[in-house]
C-alpha cells in the first residue's frame, strides 16, 4: 500500500479516536503519532514518546482496535515503536512553537498566527513540500520563460495558460516550479482547492482501487473508485506532475483523460510536468492534443550564475562562510541537474562537518573527485566494454542491425551510459545513430528487466564495475 494512502488511513483513525477519547489522552499521545506501514494486516504506527506504545496498549487497546476495524472494515492489529528521529524533529517543532506563542503581543498576532496554521494545514493536504516556493527559486535565462508562465497561472488560475505543461530533463526544477505555483494559490486565494500528485502515486493509487470480482474481471465504477474521482475532480487547481508515467499504463491513461477533460469544461486549472515534449511520450493523439491545448514550456539546463546562486542560497541557509572558488568549482563540475548539483554541496558540507574541518578548495576537490570522475567516462568507452562483454562490435551498435544479440547488448551499452555519465538522451542517441525515444525505451526496457531477471542483474552489475574500474 502506497504511504499516501497509509496516512489517509491514519487520519481516518485518528478522527475515530479524537472522536472517543477525553481530549487530555488524545493530545498527549495520539496527536503526535505518525503512520509508518500497513503490510499483513499490521498497522505501524512510531511513536515521539517513549512511554506512549506502553500508555496505548495499556489503557486504551480496544478504542484503537475499534477505531481501525470501523475504517477499515475488518479487524487489524496495530504495533507503535517510539522513533527516536522523529522524537528530535517533534522537540525542536515544540520549541518553536513555545518561542512563537510567548511573542504574541496582541491578539491580532495571535490571528495571524492562526491563520498560517491554517495555511500549512492546507499546504499539507494540497500535498505540497514547504521547501519548493518561488521566493527561492532561482530564475535565469533557461529558465525565466517556464518561470514566467508558472507565476501568471499562479496570479490568474484558468484566466491564461490552461493546460500548463512544463518540461525538461530530470532536476531542472520542474517539480519546484510547479508546487510553487500551488503554494502561491493557496497563500493568496485561500478558497481555491489545490492538489498535488505525482503521476506514478496517481496510478498506484487508481489501480489499487480495482477488485476483481467472482469471475475474475474487474468492476468497473466501485465506490472506492467513485471517491478517488471525488479525490481529484473536486479541486480547482490540479497539479500533475512527470505524466510520463503514465506511458503504456493503458487503463490509466482512459481515466486522466476524462479526468483532464472534466476538470478543462469546469474550466479548472491543470499544470503538467514531464521529462519530454508532449509529442514524444507515447500517449493516444487525443490525450497529446489535450497537452498542448495550453501553452508548453521547456526547461534547460541552468546557467553557470544560477547555478552558483542555487548553491550561495544553500550556505545561506546553513549559516556557512564559503569561499566563490569552492562555489565556482562544484558549478563547474554539475551542469545538467540541479538535484546532483545540491548532492554534491550536501556531501562537501556534511563531510566538512563529520571531519571538523573548513571548507576550501581543496576539501570540495577531495569529496567530489570520484564523482567528477564517473562524469569523465565516454560513451566509447562504455560501449567499447559491452561490445567485448557481448562478443559484438561498436559498430554493430550504430548499425540498424537487429539481430536479438545486437540488439540486446545494444540495449545494456544504451542503459549503461545513461546511468555511467551524465548525458542526455539527445546526446546518447547521436553516438548511436538512433532515435532518442528509442534510447528512452532501451533504458526502461533494461531498468525493468533487471528487477526481474537475476542473471542479467548480475552481469549488468560486473559490467558495471568493470567500466568504473577503468
Ligand atoms: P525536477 O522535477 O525537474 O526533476 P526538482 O524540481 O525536483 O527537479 O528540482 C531538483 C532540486 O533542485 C530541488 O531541490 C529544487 O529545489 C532545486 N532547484 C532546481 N532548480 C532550481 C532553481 N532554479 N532555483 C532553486 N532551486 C532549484
Ligand atoms: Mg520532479
Amino acid at each position: 500500500m502506497d504511504n499516501m494512502e497509509v496516512k489517509h488511513i491514519w487520519s481516518e483513525v485518528k478522527h475515530e479516536l479524537r472522536e472517543n477519547l477525553p481530549d487530555h489522552v488524545y493530545y498527549s499521545w495520539i496527536e503526535s503519532l505518525e503512520a509508518g506501514t500497513f503490510e499483513n494486516d499490521v498497522f505501524l504506527l512510531h511513536s515521539v514518546h517513549a512511554i506512549a506504545p506502553q500508555i496505548i496498549k495499556q489503557n486504551h487497546n480496544d478504542q484503537f482496535l475499534q477505531a481501525f476495524k470501523k475504517v477499515l472494515g475488518k479487524p487489524v492489529s496495530y504495533n507503535i515503536v517510539y522513533d527516536d528521529d522523529l522524537a528530535r524533529t517533534y522537540q525542536k517543532e515544540m520549541k518553536k512553537e513555545v518561542a512563537k506563542s510567548k511573542l504574541y503581543t496582541s491578539p491580532e498576532e495571535e490571528q495571524k498566527a492562526r491563520v498560517m496554521k491554517n495555511l500549512s494545514q492546507m499546504q499539507s493536504s494540497a500535498n505540497l513540500d514547504l521547501k519548493y516556493k518561488f521566493e527561492n527559486f532561482v530564475v535565469g535565462e533557461t529558465n525565466k520563460r517556464a518561470y514566467g508562465c508558472a507565476k501568471m497561472v499562479a496570479q490568474s488560475p484558468a484566466e491564461k495558460f490552461n493546460p500548463l505543461f512544463i518540461y525538461g530533463a530530470p532536476g531542472l526544477g520542474k517539480t519546484h516550479i510547479m508546487q510553487a505555483i500551488g503554494h502561491y494559490i493557496i497563500f493568496n486565494k485561500p478558497d481555491l482547492k489545490v492538489r498535488y500528485v505525482k503521476t506514478v502515486d496517481f496510478v498506484n493509487e487508481y489501480m489499487s482501487k480495482f477488485s476483481p470480482s467472482t469471475d475474475g474481471r474487474f468492476k468497473n465504477v466501485t465506490p472506492e473508485i467513485a471517491k478517488f474521482r471525488q479525490k481529484y475532480r473536486n479541486v480547482d487547481v490540479l497539479l500533475i506532475d512527470d505524466i510520463q508515467f503514465i506511458e503504456s499504463k493503458t487503463k490509466t491513461i482512459e481515466e486522466v483523460f476524462h479526468t483532464f477533460d472534466y476538470l478543462l469544461n469546469k474550466n479548472k486549472q491543470i499544470v503538467i510536468t514531464s521529462d519530454r515534449a508532449p509529442k514524444e511520450i507515447m500517449l493516444p493523439e487525443r490525450m497529446t492534443s489535450r497537452f498542448i491545448k495550453g501553452v508548453v514550456v521547456e526547461m534547460k539546463p541552468p546557467e553557470a550564475a544560477v547555478r552558483i546562486q542555487i548553491l550561495k542560497n544553500l550556505a545561506d541557509l546553513k549559516n556557512l562562510n564559503i569561499s566563490d572558488d569552492v562555489f565556482e568549482y562544484i558549478a563547474e563540475n554539475f551542469k545538467n541537474n540541479v538535484r546532483e548539483l545540491e548532492g554534491a554541496f550536501n556531501n562537501v558540507t556534511t563531510f566538512a562537518e563529520i571531519d571538523g574541518v573548513e571548507i576550501n578548495l581543496e576539501f570540495a576537490q577531495s569529496v567530489l573527485q570520484c564523482d567528477i570522475k564517473k562524469k569523465s567516462l565516454t560513451y566509447d568507452v562504455i560501449a567499447q566494454k559491452c561490445a567485448e562483454f557481448f562478443d559484438v562490435t561498436v559498430k554493430d551498435f550504430k548499425s540498424s542491425a537487429r539481430a536479438s544479440k545486437i540488439s540486446k547488448a545494444r540495449q545494456v551499452a544504451v542503459y549503461l551510459c545513461r546511468e555511467l555519465t551524465e548525458g542526455s538522451y539527445e546526446s546518447i542517441a547521436e553516438y548511436f545513430n538512433k532515435k532518442h525515444t528509442t534510447m528512452m525505451y532501451s533504458w526502461e526496457l533494461v531498468k525493468e528487466e533487471l528487477t526481474k531477471n537475476k542473471e542479467m542483474a548480475s552481469y549488468v552489475n560486473s559490467l558495471k564495475k568493470i567500466i568504473k574500474e577503468l
